[in-house]
């Protein structure tokens, strides 16, 4: 399906970003998948739009980054695909604005600029590809697949180090196992796996998995977090879970100087 072009001179509707980055699931078929197609020339634009949507896409279109910024906050996008020459603000703006907003949408830029600082300025604000035109549509298409199955890779498992949160089986695993979590252990873990290096207070988990707002003078924080870190103790011995006196508990690696990531490597 294809979406008539958005003008540039839609008018903003800001909403607070969430997470916009909701995939489908790695085995669906691509016409589930919706892409937005930021691209000026309009000849481009519409081979593009073709050769996407032949190949199952939903895809919305639009000529410049105002306008695409604007759609990304109205409409969850799988993908989006982009030209880094615009009329008035550029890809790289379009890039750290989405970026800074907290929408994690994969990235692919399709751009006539392949000078090795264009790249790097691409990527480093946060684009996940980086496609050199001209480049025929259908290949660019082929490489948007391609970014969607790596994606949705990512989106089906959370980790940090070894350690990889299994949502559909509420377990945990690392280099030395796994082991099955309750559904108060798999959010507890959750938590400080999404915010490694966060202190986090009783008070924050009561409210976060408990949904308990006041103290309710018990021990079940700290119950919950013996057992839970007992078995995380039982899958990994790079990641571990510290007890601050009187303060909280944080996620730290225990393997290296680095502080951790939030999302594995991906197997690329
Ligand atoms: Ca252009």
């Amino acid at each position: 399906m294809r979406r008539k072009l958005e003008r540039s001179n839609l008018s903003m509707h800001w909403r607070q970003p969430g997470h916009s980055f909701s995939f489908r699931g790695v085995n669906d078929r691509p016409s589930l998948l919706h892409v937005l197609l930021v691209e000026d020339e309009d000849a481009v634009r519409r081979a593009f739009a073709r050769a996407l949507t032949a190949d199952g896409f939903t895809v919305d279109e639009t000529d410049s980054a105002e306008s695409a910024l604007a759609l990304a906050n109205r409409t969850t996008y799988d993908i989006i695909v982009l030209d880094m020459s615009l009329p008035a603000h550029d890809g790289v703006w379009f890039i750290e604005e989405l970026r800074s907003q907290g929408f994690e949408t994969p990235i692919m830029v399709s751009s006539g600029r392949g000078a090795d600082a264009d790249v790097e300025g691409a990527l480093d604000a946060g684009a996940d590809e980086y496609v050199i035109k001209p480049v025929s549509a259908t290949t660019l298409s082929a490489r948007v697949r391609a970014l969607a199955r790596r994606a949705a890779r990512s989106a089906r498992r959370t980790g940090v180090g070894d350690l990889e949160l299994h949502a559909e089986s509420h377990t945990a695993s690392g280099s030395l196992g796994s082991t099955s979590l309750t559904a108060k252990e798999f959010a507890l873990l959750s938590l400080f796996v999404e915010q490694p290096r966060r202190l986090l207070s009783r008070d924050d988990l009561l409210q976060a998995v408990w949904g308990y707002s006041f103290d309710p003078e018990t021990s079940v924080v700290d119950v919950a977090m013996h057992r839970l870190r007992q078995k995380l103790a039982k899958v990994t011995d790079q990641i571990a879970i510290e007890s601050r006196r009187g303060a909280g508990f944080m996620l730290v690696a225990t393997f290296a100087a680095t502080p951790p990531g939030t999302t594995p490597s991906s197997p690329a």
